[in-house]
């Protein structure tokens, strides 16, 4: 054994053959490799020399032949190709779930793509005011958007809406009592929930009511000097059906008024559009909040409404002044991509129809049922020319989500291409599914009545043959 060791090829010698390589995968190789640093591929080297001693110590080599360079070569290149990618990269969604917080949540508009690279990539006017030459604010670039959108007389925007919520509260409240309804006590995941948050920004939590039911008369109740807000927190990620009651935000904004108190209402999703007639109702919009008199309002930037991660936060200019002037503000910032990406999306929701059309996730929620039927129809088509004897390839009805904890009751009617392994391969379904994570993108789908199903709302027919591709190469890598 102690023999095999010394057939092993050099590290240096291993590197000149990848240097040297003229084939396809290699030429792909080092078509990047130039922006691969050195130490990086060094590294992938040894490792993979140490994966093949350790291959000779569980005696899987047994004799020299398998230890040469050439003998090893492909494996080398293809450990080396793997191992160079980026660990952050991008994946097909075939989920159906547009707003897929674990991919992503939302995809920017073309022209909010535009605009993050101009930004990246060149000096930019982010807090310099080009009419005076002088220092500027970087929340001017979208508070008179985000006002106009909404209707509310000043507007800030932080790091995302749990940054959004945490600073509203310790801004307003902190010390002090907020009441909040036991029905609207909220984990969103993760680590998010109302109690936490407000125990983190200093308050102190008064729960009113029952789980089911809260009524004007049990805010009034719970009003001490102590009181600093009432605080709504928009139910996004589950509904109350049966004998439920909750205040509306009008008749809390009343009682509020009587006893100056602000009225604070975390929306979550935050939509800018009424969607009701696009089959998805029910869920308030950012506007609505503000008119019926909420005095701050905090949303997502990159939920329903199909932005960049951030948190924002509308409503009256006294109370905007003064969170804008809480140190944690410089702490929360957004950086300039994500303005830039944040403008140019809330440029679009100025007229509603252009939203619908350049928005990807307005665009992808709103899909009309014909059209995900023809679309996987044509993707059904192509897998089953091009992988027929591998995989059973069929059409069938199924459900799509918005997901990101929005309209969690829509079931959305989507059309699924179902794919079964053909009998005779030796791959489930469910390995199927695994081998795909592993491909060049990976492909993600679910698995669903004994079929990989691939959803068409969140695929752009642009990623069809990405989709083939990776099928393809999971099918190989199955042997
Ligand atoms: C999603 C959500 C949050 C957190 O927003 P992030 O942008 O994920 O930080 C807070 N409150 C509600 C009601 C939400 O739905």
């Amino acid at each position: 054994m102690t023999t095999l060791f010394r057939h092993l090829p050099a590290v240096d010698q291993a590197l000149g053959a990848l240097a040297a390589d003229t084939g396809r995968a290699a030429r792909a190789l080092r078509a990047v490799l130039p922006a691969v640093p050195r130490p990086l591929i060094k590294g992938l080297v040894n490792d993979f020399l140490d994966l093949v001693r350790e291959e000779i110590r569980a005696g899987a080599h047994k004799d020299e032949s398998q230890l040469s360079l050439p003998a090893l070569y492909p494996r080398l290149l293809a450990y080396v190709r793997l191992g160079a990618r980026p660990r952050f990269r991008r994946v097909l969604n075939a989920t159906g779930v547009v707003v897929h917080t674990n991919m992503g949540r939302s995809l920017l508009a073309p022209e909010a793509v535009l605009a993050v690279s101009q930004a990246a990539a060149h000096y930019s006017n982010l807090e310099f005011d080009l009419s005076s030459g002088e220092r500027g604010s970087r929340y001017a670039h979208v508070e008179g958007l985000l006002c106009r959108l909404t209707g509310a007389e000043a507007a800030l925007v932080v790091n995302n809406n749990a940054a959004a919520v945490l600073i509203v509260l310790d801004t307003l409240c902190k010390g002090r009592e907020v009441i909040v309804s036991r029905g609207q006590l909220v984990e969103i995941g993760g680590s998010f929930r109302i109690p936490d948050v407000m125990a983190k920004s200093g308050c102190i939590l008064r729960e009113v009511g029952a789980t089911n039911r809260t009524h004007l008369r049990d805010y009034e109740a719970a009003i001490t000097l102590e009181t600093a807000a009432f605080m709504k927190v928009h139910t996004s990620n589950f509904r109350q059906v049966g004998f439920v009651k909750e205040v509306p935000l009008s008749e809390l904004k009343t009682l509020a008024a009587t006893f100056g108190l602000p009225v604070i209402e975390d929306l979550g999703s935050g939509s800018l559009l009424r969607l009701d007639a696009d089959g998805l109702p029910g869920e308030p919009t950012a506007a609505e909040s503000v008119s019926e008199g909420a005095d701050v309002v905090t949303f997502s930037g990159d939920k329903v409404l199909g932005g960049p991660q951030a948190g924002l936060i509308v409503g009256r200019r006294e109370i905007i002044e003064r969170i804008k002037k809480n140190p944690l503000n410089r702490a929360l910032r957004i950086d300039k991509m994500t303005l830039a990406a944040l403008e140019a999306t809330l440029r679009l929701y100025l007229d509603p129809e252009l939203a619908k059309s350049r928005v990807p996730t307005l665009g992808m929620m709103t899909r009309s049922l014909v059209s995900l039927r023809a679309q996987a129809s044509r993707l059904a088509a192509l897998l089953r020319r091009r992988l027929a004897g591998r995989l059973d390839v069929s059409v069938r009805r199924g459900v799509s989500r918005v997901g990101g904890g929005a309209f969690p009751e829509a079931d959305l009617p989507t059309a699924l291409v179902a794919l079964v392994p053909c009998a005779g391969l030796a791959l489930n379904v469910d390995a199927l599914r695994q081998a795909l994570l592993a491909t060049d993108p990976p492909l993600v789908g679910r698995v669903e009545d004994g079929a990989l199903c691939l959803d068409p709302r969140t695929l752009a027919p642009s990623e069809h043959a990405l989709v083939l591709d990776a099928l393809r190469q999971a099918l190989t890598d199955a042997g």
